[in-house]
């Protein structure tokens, strides 16, 4: 019997400079996390607005990456004294990508920046920083390594989250300093911080809105199966929409 194709899986991403040369960037373990599951990734690099219809639809589910700040114009806000570096033509990519995905009935796995991201490609807004905004948040950007959980998350028993991780509460890690304000229609809190800044959403009903999760999965895959388990989810997800398709 053959092997089934594997899903293609985009992976969106930033614009650093390394030796003083703009250059796309993507954390690598993003690329083995998606691997190591099954799927194959490519990388999406910021383009023009026509470009996120023709990646959709050569792809079978889409994750929207970590990265910089959201720019408050994406939400018609200004920027407060304390956002950090923001990238409006990335925004744009990424709303034209939830928005062809939507369409076209593929996957989102939306991570840290991408909770965020989709949440304004809906029509919600972003705590542009946590820390001036909830006088009681507990520390979301760890000094701690990367992979090592540090805070708790609870998780709602109605959630797909909830059935992967079959757990009610998580220690996940945690390094952002924006998080969602108002929830975009369509979207469902599935986890919350102990301050309760959101942590993960799902969608309301079972479209392309997957799952959306504020902590880096891919940072702690490699030392926790349960994180491992969150991209197998996904890419099995994928290759079922996949399936579907035909
Ligand atoms: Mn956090």
């Amino acid at each position: 019997m053959m092997q089934p194709i594997k899903p293609v899986i985009g992976i969106t991403s930033s614009i650093v400079n390394h030796d003083g040369i703009p250059s796309v960037n993507l954390h690598e373990k993003y690329i083995r996390s998606v691997t190591k599951a099954g799927g194959i990734p490519i990388v999406i690099p910021t383009g023009t607005e026509d470009m996120p219809e023709v990646w959709t639809s050569i792809c079978n589910g889409i994750i929207l990456s970590s990265g910089e700040d959201i720019d408050p114009h994406s939400y018609q806000a200004n920027p407060e004294p304390r956002i950090q570096k923001t990238n409006e033509k990335r925004d744009l990519i990424e709303m034209g990508l939830v928005k062809n995905a939507l369409n076209q009935k593929k996957p989102i796995f939306a991570i840290c920046r991408g909770i965020t991201m989709q949440n304004v490609a809906l029509g919600g807004t972003v705590i542009q920083d946590i820390e001036t905004n909830n006088p009681n948040a507990i520390k979301h950007f760890q000094q701690a390594a990367r992979p090592n959980p540090t805070h708790e998350i609870q998780i709602g028993d109605d959630s797909q989250l909830f059935q992967i991780l079959k757990s009610s509460t998580f220690r996940v890690n945690s390094m952002h300093h924006q998080a969602i304000d108002k929830l975009a229609p369509g979207l469902k809190i599935v986890a919350v911080a102990p301050d309760g800044i959101i942590e993960a959403v799902e969608g309301v009903d079972k479209s392309s809105l997957w799952l959306a999760i504020q902590w880096h999965p891919e940072e702690m895959a490699s030392e926790d199966p349960a994180m491992q388990g969150l991209f197998k989810a996904f890419i099995d997800k994928c290759t079922l929409a996949k399936e579907k398709s035909f």
